[in-house]
């Protein structure tokens, strides 16, 4: 069984990849900072001995005992809102501490998984639609977003030239929207604010028109195609996420019904003027190389998500 450091480990996605790692009988090394990930997604591990907790930037330098076999850096802010209040920390997740954690995972022989992001392919235009991994991106330097899409187009880079230049074994995943339980109620993202104010009773924002495009992957079947990336001999990036793609409004909508909940729908500027109209992934070649494709339903998907909501919304209550 493998030692596996993960970075952002107390994150949404971070936190659900440790119980799954941990469920494949590896052991598990948690880097984390808690700057938006949060110790209450890690809460159901305290006690387990194949589990570790590190508090600290993963910029910093690292101290592990023992062998270690993968390195895999998710960490980092990932919600629009957290670019514009935190837009050095999505900077330095994206540069300094890729750079960090690819020369630890050189310095001991562990193969590298960076936690990429469809945000490489910024706003993709009709002919560009669905993203496969060759488009090679639409994205403005200098816009809201670039915090977070340019480190991440960095990262990918300096992943590439550990790989090229010092023979380190890296794996790329590119991730599409994403959704599920602990997801931070108030992270501002579309799913958990749709759900929030549906929950409350309050009006539904649309920003923009709401005509906008996305396609949710549920957030087991993300983790299940990160994992088997890992395990793969793929050494150039992979998209994973589910195809099914529908506008934010119809989004609204669906999570109405759902919910029971008889919220307005209301429409609100668009806070970034480099919001991407449309996106959806090509998944041929996750589907070929890993054998991998989402399994839950949307509708499924968002009952779990409005159940875990719902019980967020109560305990603050
Ligand atoms: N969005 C919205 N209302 C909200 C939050 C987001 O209409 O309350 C839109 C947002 O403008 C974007 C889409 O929903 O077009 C997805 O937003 P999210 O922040 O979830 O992720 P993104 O895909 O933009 O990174």
């Amino acid at each position: 069984m493998a030692h596996i450091v993960l970075t952002g480990g107390a994150g949404f996605l971070g936190s659900h990849m440790c119980d799954r790692l941990l469920a494949e009988n590896h052991t598990v090394t948690v880097v984390d900072n808690l700057s938006t990930g949060r110790p209450v997604n890690l809460e159901h591990l305290a006690g387990e001995s194949r589990f570790t907790l590190i508090q600290q930037d993963a910029c910093a330098p690292l101290e592990v005992d023992g062998p270690v076999d993968y390195v895999m850096h998710l960490a980092s802010p990932a919600s629009p809102p957290d670019f514009a209040r935190i837009p050095f920390e999505c900077l330095r997740a994206g540069s300094f501490a890729t750079h960090n954690m690819l020369e630890f995972a050189l310095n001991r022989g562990a193969r590298f998984l960076l936690a990429s992001t469809s945000e490489i392919y910024g706003d993709p235009p009709a002919e560009f639609h669905p993203q496969t991994e060759a488009y090679a991106g639409n994205v403005s330097p200098i816009g809201r977003r670039s915090v977070y899409d340019e480190a991440k187009r960095y990262a990918e880079t300096v992943t590439m030239t550990y790989q090229r230049e010092c023979g380190l074994e890296t794996r790329i995943v590119r991730i599409f929207n994403t959704y599920g339980p602990r997801m931070r109620p108030d992270d501002g993202r579309v799913v958990t604010n749709f759900i929030c104010q549906a929950l409350r009773g309050e009006p539904l924002t649309l920003y923009g028109e709401g005509k906008q495009t996305r396609s949710f992957c549920y957030v087991t079947d993300l983790v299940d195609g990160i994992y088997r990336l890992l395990l793969s001999d793929e050494p150039e990036p992979v998209n994973i996420g589910n195809p099914f793609e529908f506008t934010v409004r119809t989004l609204a909508e669906k999570i109405l019904e759902l919910t029971g909940g008889a919220s307005e729908l209301v429409t609100v500027p668009l806070p970034f003027e480099d919001d991407p109209k449309q996106r959806k992934p090509d998944i041929s070649k996750a589907r070929h190389v890993l054998g991998w494709e989402p399994k839950v339903s949307i509708d499924e998907g968002l009952g779990y998500t409005i159940d875990y909501l719902r019980d967020q919304i109560l305990q603050t209550q």
